[in-house]
């Protein structure tokens, strides 16, 4: 358990696989209440199962980040469930690598609307709720890629994570009296992400990099660090990538 963690309500978008898994799982095991979403309804009712089986506290609703009503009811279960909202991890991503002149203009598509649009439902469906309770801490996740262009291929990936730092940013310089804003920006993190490209050749070199990736384990410590800090202390940034890993 730990003592700022335990009894808050965290709620994580695209928590039925990666790095939102094993954030959910990481911080009830530390006492939060954790409510999970994503398209897998199945995935995350195991992820439920499992942490409830341990004693932890969470529940899940099959949300759709793409779709702002989903995130509305979202948060609404949140709220029903455990009462009020302590922090919002908006995590759901997809990273689709190919070269530009590739075109895979559908693919560009999925990435800003889950990426970028995405992040931007789940703070419009959270801050209200932050701003009423006046308090609140928004953890978006972005990327290495967010602090440089992962190229060639990575290009519009890098384009939505620049975008997830720009916005959590201003953010917390807009809200920030008695909400806290962090964004997490890591580098290979061991998880589904790898297989996000229907571009072959692009995907081939993606899964060879990401040979030295780290556990998702990481991040969610990660994350716990920035939840458990006294209120008046905002982590704004936290990077880490494996060690080996140059880029
Ligand atoms: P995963 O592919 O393992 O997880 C992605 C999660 O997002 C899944 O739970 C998926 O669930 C969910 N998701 C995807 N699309 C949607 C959608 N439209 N609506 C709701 N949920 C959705 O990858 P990671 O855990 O690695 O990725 C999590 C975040 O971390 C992403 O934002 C990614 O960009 C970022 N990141 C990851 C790094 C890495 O190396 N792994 C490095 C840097 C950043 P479902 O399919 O069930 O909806």
């Amino acid at each position: 358990m730990s003592k700022n963690i335990e009894g808050k309500v965290v709620v994580i978008t695209g928590a039925s696989s990666g790095l939102g898994e094993s954030t959910a799982r990481h911080l009830a095991s530390l006492g939060a209440s954790v409510v999970l979403a994503a398209r897998r309804e199945d995935r995350l009712n195991a992820i439920v199962q499992d942490i409830t089986a341990a004693g932890g506290k969470a529940t899940a609703l099959a949300a759709d980040v793409t779709r702002r009503e989903d995130l509305e009811n979202l948060i609404q279960h949140a709220v029903a469930s455990f009462g009020r909202v302590d922090v919002m991890i908006n995590n759901a991503g997809l990273m689709a690598i190919s070269p530009i002149a590739e075109l895979r203009v559908d693919e560009w598509d999925r990435m800003i609307d889950i990426n970028i649009k995405g992040v931007m439902y789940g703070i419009a469906a959270a801050l209200p709720v932050f701003q009423k309770q006046d308090s609140g801490h928004f953890i978006n996740i972005s990327s290495v890629a967010g602090i440089k262009v992962f190229s060639p291929g990575g290009s519009v990936y890098s384009g939505t994570k620049y975008a997830v730092r720009a916005i959590s940013d201003g953010l917390r310089h807009e809200v920030g009296k008695s909400i806290r804003t962090t964004t997490i920006e890591p580098g290979a993190v061991d998880s589904e992400l790898k297989f996000g490209s229907g571009h072959e050749a692009s995907s081939q070199a993606v899964q060879e990099f990401y040979k030295s990736a780290i556990p998702a384990e990481s991040v969610a410590r990660a994350i716990a660090f920035a939840i458990e800090q006294p209120a008046d202390v905002d982590i704004n940034e936290i990077v880490l990538r494996p060690t080996s890993q140059d880029f």
